[in-house]
């Protein structure tokens, strides 16, 4: 059996349900008890940005002790946890930034040519972060796989650009920075090959994770959408049975008793 070394947990979903009925994952945080000396290294990989993540984390009364080494966030920042506190990964985080204000001038006209599409043909919402045009929530999931259409063909023209969906939101990247980018980095920083990688997601945004050579051990809950559920059976990992956290720890406890 390979241990488990680094375990990568989406949030919404994975780890936990759906606000507002999220509640603290106590199956999981037992099962990294258990783990005694085997106990792998945690980081929670999130669409949510770290300020997000510190509230849930102390809303939902997960102890600081218990709280993960890493998070990435945004599906695109790295954060370590150092005496209590989340620290920006350096020099990740910068370049992140810089890549993403290239970007944004780079692909101007793109971003106008969107926003000018999904007023016209959507209900979709333009989403803004520190005023620059961020991303789009749409008003229904058959509303967001015509937008994801929509912007397949439009990406074809501007090879840096990518988005990240969850849901019925969008989000505008670099194609370099993802959750599968941040996992690989993560892995590299603790020295943990991704045949001792676990990875767990439930949306779209997970798919770059949920990769057998990023993470041998693929895992997603019942509630994952079926093209998650169809790349963690492709890649060798296990479709769990039961929702969320529940289900989470069903694939940890199959992956960590595998050939005992
Ligand atoms: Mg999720």
């Amino acid at each position: 059996m390979t241990p488990i070394r680094l375990l990568s947990t989406d949030f919404d979903g994975t780890l936990v349900g759906f606000e507002p009925d999220q509640e603290r994952p106590d199956a999981f945080l037992d099962w990294l008890e258990r783990s005694g000396e085997d106990r792998p290294v945690w980081m929670i990989n999130t669409g949510r940005w770290i300020d997000s993540i510190l509230e849930r984390l102390r809303t939902l009364q997960i102890p600081r002790e218990a709280w993960p080494a890493w998070v990435a966030s945004g599906e695109r920042e790295i954060y370590r946890l150092e005496n209590d506190a989340y620290r920006p990964l350096h020099p990740w985080n910068a370049e992140c930034e810089a890549a993403h204000a290239k970007l944004a001038e780079e692909v101007h006209h793109a971003f106008a040519f969107i926003r000018g599409w999904v007023g016209l043909h959507t209900d979709a919402v333009c989403l803004y972060e520190q005023t620059s045009f961020a991303g789009v929530r749409a008003s229904s999931i058959e509303e967001a796989d015509r937008i994801t259409a929509f912007l397949d063909g439009l990406f074809a023209h501007y090879p840096d650009l990518a988005v990240q969906r969850n849901d019925v939101y969008f989000r505008f990247c670099h194609r370099n920075y993802h959750k599968g980018a941040c996992l690989a980095e993560v892995q590299r920083l603790v020295g943990a090959s991704p045949i001792q990688t676990f990875a767990c997601g439930d949306h779209y945004n997970d798919l770059p994770m949920l990769r057998a050579d990023v993470a041998a051990m693929l895992a997603c809950p019942i509630n994952a959408i079926p093209e998650v559920r169809a790349a963690v059976a492709g890649g060798g990992g296990h479709v769990a049975t039961r929702e969320f956290t529940a289900g989470l720890v069903e694939a940890l406890d199959i992956f960590s008793s595998r050939g005992e």
